[in-house]
């Protein structure tokens, strides 16, 4: 039996240049509370991302629930995309918010800005959450255009779009905020942990206070925050894996371009009309049919590669049956990592051809 090949493995960067961060938190004796590893990543990504205020946050799910307590989402009719994975929607029904999903772009998989205009239209709106998924830019002008004309605020979850780009801009120059995740199955991670990047600076400056309980600089609650805190290990690794990200980003890249030379017009990729940069975070590919998606699906795990179908919104059993969405969406996730081959993207790519 072949290895297994699975959607995505963790990076764990070299052990030694781990342990040489962590001898600054020796030298500092700060485990979390800000600190000065804490302060390096804040640094850098800032810099990296090309924004003014970011906060490093404990993961990624926390950064979209601050970000939704601080628009005071709850009880309002919130616009987002079904085809997200499960956080984006959970996170809007923990604040009390009500879902109300909107169509997506056939090519860009991102919601579809005249489908949301449509809906603003016929129901009152308190919030947009679009996602950038699998690191494509949403149509970001569009969604500028909509939050200017009707005074509405969006948030991005950006947990995938790390160092994407739009129309050679920062993605992250459009919204109210994003919310990115860290997570260890991320591109970038910090094995547990997230950011939320701001347009505002006092709602960047609320944000500090809700991640730690609600306290001011006078030790002072105004308003019941919770503990969303990044400790000082988990920004080693940030620190850790950031010095590795270009190097990260060149290997998916590659396999990346190997995957779609070798399956050519076999499958259906995500693409969008305007000028890009996604970050090579995933290998979506779309099926033409589901018993199609099946057939792939069962011929890669019979040869031990474990391909995922993200994202699969009727997995959200909790809403109520006329808001749960109806969309099929006929999306694989092939096996990417920067621990992979060329070889392995053959043998994926193979067992693919043999089925279609
Ligand atoms: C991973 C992910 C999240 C949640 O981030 P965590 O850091 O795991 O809490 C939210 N939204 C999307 C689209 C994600 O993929």
């Amino acid at each position: 039996m072949n290895s297994p090949l699975f959607v995505t493995q963790p990076y764990l960067p070299n052990k030694a240049r781990y342990t040489d961060y962590l001898e600054q938190i020796w030298q500092s004796n700060q485990l979390t509370n800000g600190g000065v590893l804490y302060e390096q990543l804040t640094e850098r990504l800032k810099a990296l991302l090309g924004v003014s205020h970011l906060l490093l946050v404990s993961n990624g799910t926390i950064a979209l629930q601050i970000a939704y307590k601080i628009k005071k989402l709850k009880n309002k009719n919130i616009i987002t995309t079904p085809f997200t994975f499960a956080a984006t929607a959970t996170a809007l029904d923990w604040q009390e918010a009500k879902i109300v999903f909107s169509t997506v772009n056939q090519h860009s998989w991102n919601l579809c800005p005249e489908q949301v205009s449509q809906k603003i239209l016929k129901k009152e709106i308190g919030g947009i959450v679009p996602v950038n998924l699998f690191g494509m830019p949403c149509d970001l002008d569009a969604f500028e255009s909509i939050k200017q004309q009707h005074n509405i605020p969006i948030i991005y979850d950006s947990a995938h779009a790390m160092n994407s780009t739009y129309k050679g801009r920062s993605i992250y120059q459009y919204g109210d905020m994003h919310c990115i995740s860290f997570h260890a199955t991320k591109l970038f991670h910090t094995i547990e942990g997230g950011a939320i990047t701001f347009n505002n600076k006092a709602d960047y400056q609320q944000a500090k206070r809700l991640i730690n309980f609600g306290q001011d600089d006078e030790g002072q609650v105004h308003q019941a925050g919770i503990n969303g805190k990044l400790s000082e290990f988990h920004a080693a690794m940030g620190l850790c894996v950031l010095d590795d990200l270009d190097a990260l980003i060149n290997s998916r890249t590659l396999l990346i371009t190997e995957y779609q030379n070798q399956l050519g017009a076999l499958v259906q990729y995500q693409t969008a009309d305007y000028a890009y940069t996604q970050t090579p975070i995933y290998m979506p590919i779309k099926l033409a049919s589901e018993a199609q998606l099946q057939r792939v699906q069962q011929a890669l795990f019979a040869k031990n590669i474990h391909a995922r179908r993200y994202f699969c919104p009727q997995s959200l059993q909790f809403l109520p049956r006329q808001q749960m969405p109806t969309e099929q969406f006929l999306v694989l996730c092939l096996p990417l990592s920067s621990n992979y081959t060329k070889e392995d993207v053959t043998r994926v790519c193979n067992t693919i051809k043999q089925v279609l």
